[in-house]
């Protein structure tokens, strides 16, 4: 039994986030440009293969929870067939995916033989006007279909992920979670992130998680915290007091929870990265193309685990944003 991945700051890794692209079949304005994004060339991408053989890697380093993203994963042909594989792997007993929702429909029945179950739909707005002023597409109705189609199929648990933006998705907050209470869906706010390839993000335009739980009391009712059965899970959870309907929330800005991170990322074009806001990143496809051993590839997840700060500075004057977008880290 190899040695668990265990940082200077004593947090033990077991859960790796694999990006299977950066291309995206939306264009969310805090995310990606409207247009001229430049992707990584498909030669760059890694393949299934290898994805699978890091995967492989890693679970022997005591990774055992995989969630997989983008991009949009479900732009990636036969992505199925890598769950399949990864579903596969000794020691993975979690698997999740982060979609947009737009393909999830056509997709959701191979996902599921794959062995997928959980999966976090991102969706902002129950309006599809503001869905379209949001991710300048059309395809509100498909988001929704996927998540209806997930259900039917016994998908569980889903949960929506909604990215809170001052002055923009308010009037959204109060229907997502009605909607959540009657679909049985948590409903996840995730305050907005500086990690747009704009450069749009400003401190004052992050709707916080304080400011969403007290809409969601005046709007709905009372909400109490539940503690997470995992304390590293970086959502701060609550149920509604009538017992109808779970809440999430992602305060990355107000509460950022970097002392029980347990996270490793590897993007789409074979970088291993210890954090989203990481400045720095490991090239690994080329040892996985340039025929590197197992022990060389497991002495390189340790020295990224090893160079992994204490947390992300955005509280900071000094905040550097990473040099690659949220979809091209994988978020
Ligand atoms: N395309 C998929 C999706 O949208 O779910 C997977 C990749 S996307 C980069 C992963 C998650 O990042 C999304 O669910 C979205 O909620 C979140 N996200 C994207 N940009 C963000 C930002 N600037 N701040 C906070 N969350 C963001
Ligand atoms: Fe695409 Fe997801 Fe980024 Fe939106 S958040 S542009 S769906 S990768």
């Amino acid at each position: 039994m190899e040695r668990p991945l265990i940082d200077t700051y004593n947090r033990i890794h077991d859960n790796l986030r694999i990006s299977v692209t950066d291309r995206c079949n939306i264009r969310c304005y805090y995310c990606m440009p409207e247009d001229g994004v430049e992707f990584v060339p498909r030669a760059e991408i890694l393949t299934f293969e290898e994805i699978e053989r890091f995967a492989r890697i890693a679970a022997k380093l005591g990774i055992n929870k995989i969630r997989v993203t983008g991009g949009e994963p479900l732009v990636r042909k036969h992505l199925d067939v890598l769950i399949a594989k990864l579903a596969s792997i000794d020691g993975i007993r979690d698997i999740a995916l982060t979609t947009n929702g737009v393909l999830l429909a056509e997709q959701a029945e191979a996902l599921y033989r794959a062995g997928l179950r959980r999966l976090n739909v991102h969706l902002d707005t129950l309006d599809p006007a503001l869905f379209q002023r949001i991710t300048r597409r059309d395809d509100f109705h498909r988001v929704m279909a996927g998540i209806m189609k997930a259900r039917e199929l016994g998908f569980g648990p889903i949960k929506i992920n909604a990215v809170a933006v001052r002055d923009l998705v308010e009037d959204s907050i109060v229907p997502l979670a009605r909607f959540g209470r009657e679909h049985d869906i948590e409903i996840r706010y995730i305050e907005f992130m500086p990690l747009d390839a704009q450069g749009l993000w400003q401190k004052d335009r992050v709707l916080l998680a304080d400011d969403i739980l007290a809409m969601l009391e005046n709007g709905i009712g009372p909400l109490d915290p539940v503690p997470d059965p995992d304390p590293r899970a970086p959502a701060l959870e609550y149920t509604f007091r009538d017992g109808i309907g779970k809440i999430g929330f992602i305060a990355s800005v107000s509460r950022p929870f970097c002392l029980n991170c347990n996270r490793i990322r590897l993007t789409a074009d074979g970088n291993l990265r210890y954090c989203l806001f990481a400045i720095e990143e490991t090239d690994i496809k080329h040892l996985l193309r340039g025929g590197a051993g197992e022990t060389e590839i497991m002495d390189t997840i340790r020295a990224v685990v090893h160079a992994k700060w204490l947390g992300h500075e955005i509280n900071r004057g000094g905040f550097v944003p990473p040099p690659r977008p949220m979809y091209a880290i994988g978020g």
